[in-house]
């Protein structure tokens, strides 16, 4: 396996606009003849596949949701960045792309992130044209706010539910290429193998989740849009169908997968209250924009917090990160949360809470306009607590919320094996070892709407490709195997649900590669994950058939994937001798508790290979080259 980056030459301020310059193009009338792939329906997958379908392409999109709409994007709440400067508070393209390295904490490509910062004012454009209803200001010009990470105004929203209207713009474009037959629409649909012939990506082979039908589609190319693997810890803030599945299959066909362990756990989480549950709840870092985050001062205070008078209050981030405050980035500010916890000064039940107090902004401002900016964001957390978040501080603790591990793709957000793409959260690209807030959308919808557009056509210009049907020997064995493991799952018929079984590993993983990390924790963890694993496959009960609509083997069939995914995240971890970002690893930090990298042998992306299930992962290494930031200990203070 070779990773070619394929960065364009130049200054970082033209490569993509030479890059485009240089790109082959497909006549028009040769797109029509190109059938494209495009697996994934939310912002990532539904921009690009319109994009494509506009363009002339002709397209299939699959997602395994009733309706592209019910994608995971949709619950994205607090924003989407872009360098417009509309508040004239000092940004520009250039402070966007450092703010986005510094703090994915120089782990990630110089290139992409410089593209994705210059790519972010025409986002904005096209959702506004789109009539995605951003919030705007008195004078009508759109409205901004601050995210973590940052010093100045740059995140465009749609109250709480930014992701939602995106979401609605981006579908629209769809279903206008749904109707005019440009796009075949698949959903509830699951891809479960990717089918590679003479080394290159033509098609995937796919799972009714109605009636259970196995079918193959073949193509030029394959995108894979297929979100974040968030829920590999089982308790997260994602979606319950977010999975690893389709990038998995892929990386098991050769695809090479990219730091794995970079996992985000958001600071501002409702706090988990018990073994019952199976889902964790965001509240939206905008809230750090006007809620201040504190903790008592003495250990074991179990006063109400109308009760503790401010001199016996800790605002812990606004006293570690003077300039900063409480927009520290998330990474940051999860393990300050932990800290303060693990020392036993944590609120509500458990001690595994801070608070998120709104007292002094409400009275700064008054009730109505904290309600105008968080209105919905309140009422949620109202409904799930049962406690008022205009009279009581709520109470918050991080939890597993996105990944910026995924298929490693070059600058033309392509994979290791040629024809196969990655987009959105399910590549690796622009965020480093940690993701600034609001940048998740903003990549996912210059990948789709901007980047792909160009660079697939310059694949498919080149690419000899002879006609390829199901028929292909290659794809009827993919088709085969796909069957055979469906069968494997439900012959099991063991004694425990899959529901258990994917708990015990969540947990395993947010002990041992959560919010920090250990080589003695990692390598028991290999352990442990292969014996549960060979349990799994010993003792799984899974049930109906395979012929049917069957909730509990479409489950196992992911939790089987996390299974195998699980012990490379430990590998990567292991591997990276170093703290970085979300990557906490306790052996390396420095005298005041924060990451302490080591750049000489660890500024490199780490791309794995698969070798098989159980063996050990070989790893190739994209170094990394900074030559518009200096490489600096990340400060906030
Ligand atoms: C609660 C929450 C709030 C967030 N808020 C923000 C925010 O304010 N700003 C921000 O920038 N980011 C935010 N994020 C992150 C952001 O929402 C996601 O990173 C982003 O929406 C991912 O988009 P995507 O298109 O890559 O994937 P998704 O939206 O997850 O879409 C994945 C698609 O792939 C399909 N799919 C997956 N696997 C398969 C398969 N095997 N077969 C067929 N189809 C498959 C699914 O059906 C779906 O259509 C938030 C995340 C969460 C969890």
């Amino acid at each position: 396996m070779e990773l070619r980056p394929q960065i364009p030459a130049g200054a970082l301020t033209d490569k993509w606009e030479r890059h485009r310059a240089e790109i082959r193009l497909v006549n028009p009338a040769n797109k029509l003849k190109h059938h494209i792939i495009v697996v994934g329906s939310g912002l990532a997958g539904a921009s690009a596949a319109a994009s494509l379908a506009e363009l002339g392409y002709d397209v299939s999109c699959f997602c395994f949701q009733d309706s592209p709409r019910r994608a995971h994007s949709i619950a994205a709440q607090g924003g989407i960045n872009a360098a417009k400067n509309y508040q004239n508070d000092g940004d520009s393209v250039f402070r966007l792309f450092y703010d986005t390295v510094k703090g994915g904490d120089f782990r990630s490509r110089e290139a992409n992130v410089y593209r994705l910062a210059q790519i972010s004012v025409d986002i904005i454009d096209q959702c506004v044209a789109q009539g995605v209803p951003f919030a705007r200001e008195y004078g009508g010009l759109l409205a901004n706010r601050s995210f973590g990470g940052v010093q100045v105004s740059r995140t465009f929203y749609a109250r709480g539910q930014t992701g939602q209207q995106l979401l609605l713009g981006a579908y629209q474009a769809l279903s206008r290429q749904i109707a005019a037959g440009k796009v075949r629409m698949y959903p509830r649909t699951e891809l479960l193998d990717v089918v590679v012939i003479d080394g290159r990506a033509r098609g995937i082979v796919t799972r009714s989740l109605v009636d259970g039908t196995l079918a193959t589609h073949t193509a030029d190319a394959v995108v894979l849009a297929t979100g974040g693997y968030a829920n590999v810890y089982y308790l997260s803030t994602n979606a319950k169908g977010c999975n690893v599945t389709a990038i998995w299959r892929a990386h098991k066909r050769g695809a090479a997968f990219a730091n794995p362990c970079f996992t985000q756990i958001h600071p501002t989480c409702i706090p988990a209250t018990g073994a019952h549950q199976s889902k964790l709840t965001l509240m939206s870092e905008s809230l750090r924009n006007d809620g201040r985050i504190w903790v008592p001062s003495q250990r074991g205070d179990q006063r109400s917090p109308d009760q503790i008078p401010e001199s016996e209050r800790d605002y812990y981030l606004e006293r570690l990160y003077p300039s900063f405050g409480n927009l520290a980035p998330r990474d940051i500010a999860s393990r300050r949360a932990k800290e303060v916890c693990d020392e036993g000064r944590g609120v509500g039940p458990g001690g595994h809470g801070v608070y998120l107090d709104f007292r002094d902004a409400i009275r700064r401002l008054g009730r109505p306009v904290i309600a105008e900016r968080y209105g919905n964001l309140f009422e949620m957390y109202q409904r799930i607590t049962g406690e008022d978040p205009y009279v009581v501080p709520m109470r918050i603790y991080p939890a597993p919320h996105y990944t910026m591990g995924g298929l490693w793709v070059d600058y033309n957000l392509m994979s290791t094996v040629e024809g196969l793409y990655a987009i959105g959260e399910a590549n690796f690209s622009d965020h480093g070892a940690n993701r600034l807030g609001a940048s998740a959308l903003m990549q996912g919808l210059a990948d789709g709407y901007f980047v792909l557009p160009y660079t697939i056509g310059d694949y498919l210009a080149q690419a000899k490709l002879p006609k390829v049907d199901a028929g292909h020997a290659a794809a009827r064995q993919t088709e085969t195997e796909v069957a055979e493991r469906t069968r494997r799952l439900l012959l099991v018929n063991g004694r425990r649900s899959v529901d258990t079984f994917h708990r015990e590993l969540g947990r395993l993983m947010w002990d041992r590669c959560g919010m920090s990390r250990n080589a003695a924790g990692l390598k028991e963890a290999i352990q442990r994950i292969c014996v549960l694993r060979e349990e799994f496959w010993q003792d799984v009960y899974v049930g109906g058939r395979g012929e049917d609509l069957n909730q509990s083997l479409e489950h196992a069939g992911r939790v089987a994937d996390f299974f195998e995914f699980a012990e490379l995240m430990c590998h990567d971890a292991l591997e990276r001798e170093e703290s970085c970002g979300c990557h906490f690893r306790e052996e390396y930090q420095t005298p005041e508790g924060e990451a302490k990298r080591d750049d000489a042998r660890f500024s490199h992306v780490a791309a794995w290979e698969f070798t098989g299930v159980g063996k050990a992962p070989v790893l190739h290494r994209e170094p990394l080259a900074f030559e518009a930031v200096h490489l600096s200990q990340r400060s906030y203070k």
